[in-house]
C-alpha cells in the first residue's frame, strides 16, 4: 500500500527539514506546498501571480488553488508509491479534500506527523533560517549551517532568506496557523493517525523519533 505521509506543525517547527530525511530514508517524494508556490513565484507563472499576494503577507493562499496545485502534484507518477506532505494540508477543507483525493487513488493518510514547538523558539528559528535557490534545502545560521556560508551542501547553489521570514510577516504567519491550521491537529487525533512529536530537540533526535513511530 502507498504511504502518504503528513507534516503538522507550525511555521518553524521544522516540518521542511525532517521532510528532507524522511525522503531519504523512506525513498518517497517529499511535496512542499511552500516550495511549489516558491518555484511558481520565480518562474513567474500565473500560478505563482495568484499566490504571490497572500504569500508575500503571511496569509494562506486561497483553497481552490491550492489544491488544484497538490491535486496535480499527486497524480505525477513519482507519487504512486506515496509522498511525504510538509505544509499541505492546512486547513480543514484541504484535509477532506486530501482523503477524497486519496481514496479515489484507493488509498488515505497513513500518519500525520505533528511537530510540537514552544511558541517562543519559532521566531529565532524562521529569522535565521536559508534555503537553497535550487531545491530549497533548508538550514539555519545558528542550528544546522551549511559547511561552506551561504552555499548549499547538497547542490552547490546560493542560500538566500525568504521575504516571508521577516519578523513581521512571521507574526502573521504564526496567528493564521493557529487559527486555520491547528484544528487538524484534532482532525487526524480522531481519525487515530496523529503522532506527536516533541520538536524541542535535535534534528537528528527528532528524524530518530519519527523513523522510529510510523515504523513500529
Ligand atoms: P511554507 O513554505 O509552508 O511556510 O509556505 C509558505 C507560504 O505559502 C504560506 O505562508 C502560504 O502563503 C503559502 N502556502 C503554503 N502551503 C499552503 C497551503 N497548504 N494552503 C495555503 N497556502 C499555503
Amino acid at each position: 500500500m502507498a504511504r502518504y505521509i503528513i507534516l503538522l506543525g507550525a511555521p518553524g517547527a521544522g516540518k521542511g527539514t525532517q521532510a528532507q530525511i524522511m525522503r531519504e530514508k523512506l525513498g518517497l517524494p517529499n511535496i512542499s506546498s511552500g516550495e511549489l508556490f516558491r518555484e511558481n513565484l520565480r518562474n513567474r507563472t500565473e500560478l505563482g501571480k495568484l499566490a504571490e499576494g497572500f504569500i508575500k503577507t503571511g496569509k494562506l493562499v486561497p483553497d481552490d488553488i491550492t489544491i488544484k496545485m497538490i491535486k496535480d502534484r499527486l497524480s505525477q507518477s513519482d507519487c504512486t508509491k506515496g509522498a511525504i506532505l510538509d505544509g499541505f494540508p492546512r486547513t480543514p477543507s484541504q484535509a477532506e479534500e486530501l482523503d477524497r483525493m486519496l481514496a479515489q487513488f484507493g488509498s488515505k493518510v497513513e500518519w500525520a506527523i505533528y511537530l510540537s514547538v514552544a511558541e517562543n523558539e519559532l521566531v529565532d528559528r524562521l529569522s535565521g533560517r536559508r534555503l537553497c535557490k535550487a531545491q530549497g534545502h533548508v538550514y539555519h545560521v545558528l542550528n544546522n549551517p551549511p559547511e561552506q556560508a551561504g552555499i548549499c551542501d547538497i547542490d552547490g547553489s546560493e542560500l538566500y532568506q525568504r521575504e516571508d521570514d521577516r519578523v513581521e510577516t512571521v507574526q502573521q504567519r504564526i496567528r493564521v496557523y493557529h487559527q486555520q491550521t491547528q484544528p487538524l491537529i484534532e482532525y487526524y487525533r480522531d481519525k487515530g493517525i496523529l503522532k506527536e512529536i516533541d520538536g524541542n530537540r535535535s534534528i537528528e533526535m527528532i528524524a530518530e523519533n519519527i523513523l522510529k513511530e510510523i515504523e513500529r
